[in-house]
């Protein structure tokens, strides 16, 4: 599964909103740039005039001294006025990315883990780098040059018409080559640059795949054929830049053609006029300056025609992940007890093939359960529903009555947690790893939180403490550390439900010994479903849930089910060997 990409209609929503969130001050933008084109324009007018009145005679010192008075003054104006329009419209663009990248980040962080999980993360990560950059580069440099190229270029054409129509009509002789030439380009440039994106994306998953899973690339003897994928990204990536590129070596001529077309035509029929008597000298000369000035913004115009195909490109997909729908519409039900049940759930990750099959499971409130059973046999997968993470495909999962899905996610992430094996450590402070799980949490609080795991001692031996800052740059941490700090974090979060996923199974035994105290101590008081791995685990359990083919198939104490001497027995006469005599 990919993630979603906004369509044509979806991006000129979002374009239309953000225009009109911004009304006010895109308005001063283009009236402040209109002043300054226009002050742009007074140039060759006076020079025209000025060239008219010598060939007339009629010029005397004063009035060339005047006149370029005003050339000096019109040049100070744009000069000006082109630099607070300059200030607004950055600021305008700077306005708008900012807010767009804030809605982006809340749409990121809002993404249903399961959609992540499927999506892969390099698309996702794709999107929130390379996107965002053409995104950052359209909204604060493209869509104000664009708006005031384009108006620039407008005015200069109604100056050129109003110096002499006729020879101004030759302006228009490049407009066809420029038309035609970036309708060509930009019918194609749209899924050009789709690929090229998409093929971004597919090689950062390719290699971030790699370097994370290189221990059991090297193990399993793949790295073959890791290279021949990452060869098919690189080739895949390559054509995709040749293509675009080959669409560009054939737009960029045309344009330039269409630019510089103009300017010699208004010369050559400028002196077919002027021997006609329908445009005089200095009329000539001030519409080949301005079709000289038309050059710079039609140019830059175009080549943000370019450039935006990409920025709109990058919106697209920027938007498309606020398009995935949520898994879950959070109620205004509150849990009436503490009690989790599972009741007549079914599962399937691909329709038809169902994981799971009418699993109905109630552990008491307080009660230690551990749920073992054969890899494969979908203990993870109702760990995953029993914490919400994912919605069952048949029957429901209830916190004290009201179906988990319904729950908000703080609120259910409060009651229910999920302890697997990935310790993440953020980069920040440990105070800021530790207050992830409470923003409110005081310095004592997160003291007493990591006494609890033992992990005071370790902490305050740091040379900054608490503010000491670990991750990727900073302090690294042991594993046996890090997963120390997640167990303060769950004491932080305080579930009264833990489900642990083969919690301590990464650890270094040696090290273990110590956790398994720590995590104890966390378990304390609390209702704990464990998907057993070790032996003791299960033994230990207030009742034990044996699950095979997605069923449970016996739910007992651990000596019921020894007594029953069904799959459960024999599990553990293949893990014990059968010699330890049960107590
Ligand atoms: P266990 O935890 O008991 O080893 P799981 O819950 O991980 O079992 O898996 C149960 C079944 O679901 C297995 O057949 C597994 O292949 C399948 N499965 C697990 N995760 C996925 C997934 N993300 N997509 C498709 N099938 C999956």
């Amino acid at each position: 599964m990919t993630l979603p990409i906004a369509d044509g209609a979806g991006v000129r929503r979002a374009a239309r909103t953000l225009v009109s969130r911004h009304r006010g001050a895109l308005a001063v933008v283009l009236v402040l740039h209109a002043l300054g084109a226009v002050a742009g324009l007074a140039g060759p007018w006076i020079i025209g005039r000025l060239i008219d009145a010598i060939s007339r005679g009629a010029a005397d010192g004063t009035l060339v001294d005047l006149m370029f008075l005003l050339l000096v003054l019109a040049v100070a104006l744009q000069a000006v006025l082109t630099r607070f329009a300059q200030f607004a419209s950055l600021q305008l663009g700077e306005t708008v990315f900012a807010r767009l990248r804030e809605d982006f980040m809340g749409a990121v962080t809002a993404l249903p883990l399961s959609v992540v999980e499927q999506a892969g993360t390099g698309d996702l990560l794709s999107r929130t780098t390379n996107d965002v950059d053409a995104v950052a580069q359209t909204v604060r440099f493209g869509v104000p040059r664009v708006l005031v190229t384009g108006m620039t270029a407008l005015l200069t054409a109604v100056a050129a018409a109003l110096v002499n129509p006729l020879l101004a009509l030759v302006l228009l002789t490049g407009a066809p080559l420029l038309v035609i030439g970036t309708r060509w380009y930009i019918r194609r440039a749209g899924p050009a640059y789709r690929r090229q994106l998409a093929s971004y994306g597919r090689l950062v998953g390719v290699i971030g795949e790699t370097v994370e899973g290189a221990p059991t690339i090297d193990a399993l003897d793949l790295a073959q054929s890791q290279q021949v994928k990452i060869d098919r990204a690189l080739a895949e990536r390559r054509s995709a830049e040749w293509h675009t590129l080959g669409l560009r070596s054939i737009w960029y001529p045309l344009t330039t053609l269409g630019l510089l077309l103009p300017v010699i035509l208004v010369l050559l029929s400028g002196a077919a006029l002027m021997s006609l008597e329908l445009a005089t000298a200095g009329q000539v000369a001030a519409i080949t300056l301005y079709a000289m000035q038309l050059a710079g913004p039609v140019e830059e115009l175009v080549n943000w025609m370019d450039r935006l195909q990409v920025g709109v490109t990058a919106l697209a997909r920027i938007l498309g992940v606020g398009e995935v729908p949520a898994d879950r519409e959070s109620g205004t039900e509150e849990p009436a007890d503490d009690r989790l049940e599972a009741e007549q759930v079914g599962f399937a990750y691909r329709p038809g093939v169902d994981v799971l099959h009418d699993v109905t499971f109630a552990p008491a409130v307080g009660e230690r359960i551990a749920i073992v059973g054969p890899s494969g046999s979908g203990k993870s997968t109702l760990g995953r529903l029993l914490t919400g993470i994912t919605a069952p495909t048949r029957g429901s999962v209830r916190l004290g009555g009201v179906d988990v899905m319904r729950l908000p996610l703080p609120v259910l992430r409060g009651r229910v947690a999920l302890v697997t094996q990935e310790h993440h450590v953020f980069v920040g402070s440990l105070a800021d790893n530790l207050r992830l799980a409470a923003p409110a949490a005081r310095r004592a609080d997160l003291d007493a939180a990591l006494e609890v795991v033992g992990a005071l001692g370790w902490v305050r031996s740091l040379p900054d403490g608490l503010d000491t800052v670990v991750g990727s740059g900073g302090v690294v941490l042991t594993p046996a550390q890090a997963q120390q700090l997640a167990l303060a974090r769950l004491v932080l979060l305080d579930p009264h439900t833990l489900v642990l996923d083969e919690a301590t199974s990464l650890i270094d035994p040696r090290a273990a010994r110590g956790l398994e105290r720590a995590l104890d101590r966390v378990l304390e008081g609390r209702t704990v479903i464990a998907i057993a791995h070790r032996l003791h685990t299960a033994r230990d359990a207030d009742r034990v849930v044996v699950m095979s083919g997605g069923r449970v198939i016996e739910s007992g104490s651990h000596d019921e089910l020894l007594d029953l001497g069904g799959e459960y027995a024999a599990l553990w006469a293949s893990w014990h060997g059968g010699a330890e005599p049960h107590d």
